[in-house]
């Protein structure tokens, strides 16, 4: 069901072949519908879908039209495969920006591992430093990653861990960004217990709010905002990473609430229950996430299991006041955890009091 998605078949007509081509454009309901073509033929070896662009051999028309609609009623987006597989409609074609030329790589240390496989560091065309994170088979959607990764690429903030590309050329996948000295916030906060700043406990929640209120303003939504997920610049600056990325992500444990890898401790009543994420559940996982900024790097709800905590916020309990976090601090992050999404405040909201904050105290 996306659009662009075709496939060449044997015509009823016999000899002749035609394009069916799946499009949501023309159609007035959400299913979308099904346009064929018929694939032409002048003389032996001439063949065409639209009059005017005539080759001379069917591949050809069809790569033709994977670049341009010419007539269809849209480009030729995803060649479909058996068993419906499909592949992206440019892999083996020319390098588009988001895709990264596998031989202008090198890589070299491991950084860490996670859900999706292992983080090393490399360097770009030599010069740049970044971060390569290997995707193992099996662990993620690809083909709707590698879709949303045309998007995610032009997302653009100081405060986000930038996404350069993918490169699709090899198995397995493998996913490009910006490498960040300090690594991941959490272990950052748990290696200098004792040692941080209030003032810089504030200003790394700032830096998260700001990252997160551009990705408010783009509409897009991160759904998995925790400490895990930010990483520390060598000059100290935190930055959001892996926005978006659980959609992605082929692991019941991972993707059911109930799940033993969910984040239940980080998500909102709308997103336990009934999986309703918005740029509010964001702002819940927000103030968690300032809790464990306060705590330097606890486990929130720490001896709790996940329905012990969905107990325990569905009658109305919250995190406690860290004791390095003031009441005019608690009273932002608990203001996150409001029962009602509309209730909460939004992004852009937030970091106005964390400013006002910071320049007061
Ligand atoms: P997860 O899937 O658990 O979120 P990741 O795959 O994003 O974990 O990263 C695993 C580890 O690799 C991180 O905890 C961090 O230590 C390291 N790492 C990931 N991305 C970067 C990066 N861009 N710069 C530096 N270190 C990174």
């Amino acid at each position: 069901a996306k659009e662009g998605a075709f496939v060449v078949r044997d015509s009823s007509q016999h000899g002749c072949y035609t394009v069916s081509v799946y499009t949501k454009a023309l159609s007035r309901v959400d299913l979308g519908d099904i346009r064929h073509y018929q694939i032409k033929q002048k003389g032996l070896s001439q063949f065409f879908l639209a009059e005017k662009h005539v080759f001379n051999s069917i591949p050809e028309v069809i790569r033709y039209h994977q670049h341009n609609a010419a007539g269809l009623v849209t480009r030729l987006r995803y060649p479909v495969g058996p068993m419906g597989k499909c592949v992206p409609a440019t892999a083996g074609f020319s390098y588009e920006k988001w895709e990264i030329n596998p031989s202008e790589l090198s890589i070299m240390e491991e950084l860490g591992s996670g859900q999706f496989g292992v983080v090393r560091l490399g360097k770009w065309r030599a010069l740049c430093k970044v971060a390569i994170k290997t995707i193992n088979e099996g662990s993620m959607s690809e083909e709707d990653f590698i879709e949303e990764a045309k998007v995610m690429t032009k997302l653009s903030h100081p405060k986000l861990v930038q996404l350069y590309g993918v490169c699709i050329q090899q198995k397995p996948i493998c996913i490009v960004t910006e490498f960040l000295e300090n690594g991941c916030l959490l272990n950052y906060l748990q290696q200098r217990q004792g040692c941080l700043k209030k003032e810089f406990m504030l200003a790394m929640c700032q830096d998260a709010c700001e990252g997160m209120e551009y990705l408010e303003t783009n509409g897009f939504i991160h759904r998995d905002l925790a400490a895990r997920n930010c990483l520390v610049s060598k000059k100290q600056v935190v930055k959001v990473c892996d926005f978006g990325m659980t959609r992605y992500v082929l692991d019941n444990q991972y993707i059911s609430s109930t799940g033993s890898k969910f984040p239940v401790k980080w998500s909102p009543p709308e997103v336990f229950h009934y999986n309703k994420y918005s740029s509010k559940s964001d702002v819940w996982s927000f103030g968690v996430l300032m809790w464990e900024i306060f705590t330097e790097g606890r486990t929130p709800f720490e001896n709790k299991s996940n329905s012990e905590v969905v107990d325990e916020i569905t009658r109305g309990h919250r995190l406690y006041r860290p004791h390095l976090a003031s009441q005019t601090i608690y009273k932002v992050m608990y203001s996150c955890w409001h029962e009602k999404p509309e209730s909460r405040s939004s992004f852009a909201e937030l970091l106005e009091e964390i400013k006002i904050i910071s320049e007061n105290d």
